[in-house]
């Protein structure tokens, strides 16, 4: 059966003694949903800036780590977040552990980039990513086209070998995946192409898992038969 689809790793409201936090919704250690319990609060200030530290404990593998945030001096000045000690791995979640070393590279550095507000360098990342697992998943399929699959386009390899999951896409999905960036420009609207794209990425890991489940249950048929 196929998993059930993780939840995604979002920034989400904390609160803590009469202050709102934002930390992230899973645990840095064991990847899971968490509301995590208070150990400390630390807090550094100048001027300008107030930096407000965290030290939090995970319910469940119990690990503690820090989640670091800011605000202007102002009193009324909200949040923002800044960074979790230790950084978010994808190590534990399996649909990820599935994919290339390459994949894995790319698609961490990209949620990082979007976790810390650089939201082109994601948007762009997540694209590269999507690329790098169409990729790998047409060269499981197909090992005889690897060279053909290397040198062609994202939007190529789409439409040559997966003709049937293309028609799945939105309209806006495919606008985005067609042009190259030079055509996109940044509106009102871009970040829910990010939102397109990362749902791309998932349906792809849960499509190459099934893709690996069912290739390990044809060659258990295959020691049987033999
Ligand atoms: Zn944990």
């Amino acid at each position: 059966m196929m998993q059930k689809k993780e939840n995604k790793l979002t920034k989400t409201k904390y609160h803590y003694d009469n202050r709102e936090y934002i930390i992230l919704n899973k645990c840095p250690h064991c990847n899971l949903d968490i509301h995590p319990t208070v150990e400390n609060t630390y807090r550094f200030e100048n001027k300008s800036f107030h930096i407000h530290v965290l030290s939090l404990t995970c319910p469940s593998c119990r690990n503690d780590y820090f989640v670091v945030n800011k605000c202007e001096a102002l009193s009324n000045a909200q949040n923002q977040y800044l960074f979790t000690i230790p950084e978010y791995t994808f190590r534990n979640e399996s649909l990820i552990q599935n994919t290339s070393k390459k994949f894995q590279n790319l698609y961490t550095q990209s949620v990082h980039a979007e976790l810390h507000g650089n939201h082109d360098i994601a948007f762009f990342g997540y694209i590269k990513s999507l690329e790098v697992l169409v990729k790998d998943i047409v060269i499981i399929e197909h090992p005889d086209s690897e060279d053909t699959v290397l040198f062609s386009s994202l939007i190529h390899c789409l439409e040559k070998f997966h003709s049937t999951n293309i028609h799945l896409f939105s309209k806006k999905l495919l606008e985005v995946l067609k042009n190259d960036y030079l055509h996109y420009q940044k509106g009102p609207e871009f970040s829910s192409y990010t939102e397109l794209v990362k749902d791309c990425i998932d349906y792809f890991l849960l499509y190459l898992e099934l893709l690996q489940k069912t290739f390990s249950l044809n060659e258990k048929r295959k020691e049987k038969e033999a």
